[in-house]
């Protein structure tokens, strides 16, 4: 038994249950699943050797074939009875060693010194044919060493919420981990009442978060510590590997991915909603669809989640949270940056002084994307544009979506106003609306491109279809109330192409009525 094993038994709230019993073994390259098991080899005492606990009577619920061709898989034989024993934790594929990975975490500003995989696992890594690793993963797959006062398992309605929010946020081109899979299990997991049980298979470029490396460096444990970034800087920044600031590296690179991926977030009104530590990766991936949601009426302020109640991970507050998360994993990697603690903290300071900068550059560059501000203009200029357009949207109360996606009729137009656009705000706020778009097409001019050309660009940056919050619940209601999986496959092929218009599909463009809109919460889900 490992030492962190050992350690984590101490520190337990609830006695670890026994090991699930050995699981039969399925011939993993009949499903091209051959996995390789660099976390579990390489990171001995920083995780649980675990296995899944066996769903009684799995049934699909869905299988992402597309991501699993993307993997190298065999769809079919996945498709098959083998791929679903794997997956609903029948059986292990040969090779497989799983385990229930150790993270840390603060949880709404308080520290959590062990959360971890409390109701996942990590399968394996498999490398796709261009050579990329990505994890296999179960979430709902039973209780673990980590599980607390848990019982490990997750609820259809989450895992299909999962699944939705992770292919539209992929068609979108937001870096994300996504779901392979979604089964149900058969059981009702107990919550407020009896639900349906389902266990979700994502997959990711990895699922080392800021909380991974928190969890060893509050145990003060170096040696542990330096393994892990040492492996993530293989894993995901191996140019890095072996440089004398290597570890002051990692942190720049994490600092660079989470600023492109929060101003992707803002560009398409998303909200994560539970942006603790444990909850951002390593990798620049989005992680965790728990209470998130989409914006419709842009408001900065907006939460959606029913535990945040002060607003913390408000939509204006993500790329100040996204900041302070950076300085818990600067805080973290101390001791790995300068054995100085001074000059440690000098050096990891820089970094974390200059990611404002870093994400208002990004931040612009979507915003340009989205307004066709292609040509190189004046960064003063061109965010006050923005900045306006997006005060226009919040004194009006405008859908977020729609009024971007909008812009490319308003340059289509003759009179440059756009009917659909103008019907977006109320009458009292056309005047300026209309003003904004003529400033804007002055601008626009300066690109040298025509309108049709322009018309092109903006509904490629602009997504017509969102999960829209009323229809993802109507989806997740139908699946966990009647077992109707309808509504949600129809949700998920209108998501698969956000940018197209889709004949038929025109309703899933709507936003919500003001009464499905009013006091729309989400739940963590677990
Ligand atoms: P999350 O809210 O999903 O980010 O999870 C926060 C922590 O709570 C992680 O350590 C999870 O593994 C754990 N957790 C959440 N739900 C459960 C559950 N049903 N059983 C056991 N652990 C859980
Ligand atoms: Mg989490």
């Amino acid at each position: 038994m490992s030492a962190l094993f050992l350690r984590l038994k101490a520190t337990m709230s609830v006695s670890a249950d026994p090991r699930p019993a050995s699981l039969p073994r399925v011939d993993a390259a009949q499903l091209g699943m051959v996995l390789d098991n660099s976390y579990a080899n390489e990171l001995t005492g920083l995780h649980a050797p675990w296995n899944p606990s066996p769903a009684p009577q799995p049934s699909w619920l869905a299988l992402n074939t597309e991501l699993a061709q993307a993997l190298g898989l065999n769809a079919d034989a996945i498709a098959g009875a083998d791929g679903l024993a794997v997956f609903s934790g029948q059986a292990l594929p040969t090779g497989a060693s799983p385990v229930a990975q150790a993270y840390a975490g603060h949880q709404f500003g308080h520290f959590s010194p062990q959360l971890g995989d409390g109701r996942a696992l990590l399968l394996g890594e498999v490398v796709d044919p261009q050579g990329q690793r990505r994890d296999i993963a179960f979430k709902g797959s039973g209780r673990t060493p980590f599980s607390r006062g848990g019982d490990g398992k997750a609820a259809v309605g989450p895992v299909l919420r999962e699944y939705l929010m992770g292919e539209a946020m992929q068609a979108l081109g937001i870096p994300t981990t996504r779901a392979l899979a979604a089964i149900a299990t058969g059981e009702q997991v107990a919550r407020e009442r009896p639900l349906p049980g389902a266990v979700l298979v994502r997959v990711a470029a990895s699922h080392l978060r800021v909380g991974t490396f928190q969890f060893f460096a509050a145990r003060e444990d170096q040696e542990k510590l330096k393994r892990l970034a040492d492996y993530a800087i293989n894993r995901h920044d191996p140019d890095l590997a072996g440089q004398p600031d290597q570890y002051l590296g990692l942190l720049r690179r994490v600092a660079e991915r989470q600023a492109t991926l929060i101003a992707q977030w803002m560009g398409v009104g998303f909200i994560h909603g539970v942006m603790n530590t444990d909850n951002m990766t390593i990798s620049g991936e989005t992680i965790d669809y728990g209470p998130c949601a989409f914006m419709e009426a842009h408001a900065p302020d907006t939460v959606f989640s029913s535990i945040d109640r002060d607003g913390r991970y408000a939509y204006a507050n993500q790329p100040l949270i996204a900041r302070w998360n950076l300085a818990r994993l600067a805080e973290a990697l101390l001791s790995l940056v300068h054995e100085d603690s001074d000059q440690a903290i000098a050096l990891v300071s820089d970094v974390i002084d200059a990611f404002p900068a870093l994400y208002q550059a990004q931040w612009l560059a979507v915003f340009r994307r989205k307004l066709g501000l292609v040509s190189s203009g004046n960064d003063a200029e061109d965010t006050a544009l923005i900045e306006d357009f997006l005060a226009l949207l919040h004194t009006q109360g405008m859908d977020h979506t729609l009024a971007f996606r909008h812009l490319a009729d308003a340059v289509e137009a003759t009179d440059g106003q756009a009917p659909e656009m103008m019907a977006l705000a109320a009458p009292p706020g056309r005047e300026p609306l209309l003003a904004w778009l003529q400033r804007w097409q002055q601008r626009l001019v300066s690109s040298g491109k025509s309108p049709p050309q322009l018309a092109v660009a903006l509904r490629a940056a602009n997504p017509l279809y969102i999960p829209r919050n009323h229809r993802v619940e109507e989806a997740l209601q139908a699946a966990t109330e009647r077992g109707d999986l309808v509504p949600f496959e129809r949700l998920l092929t209108v998501l698969k192409a956000p940018f197209d218009v889709q004949p038929g599909s025109e309703a899933y463009a709507l936003p919500a009525s003001v009464e499905q809109q009013a006091g729309y919460q989400t739940f963590c889900g677990t």
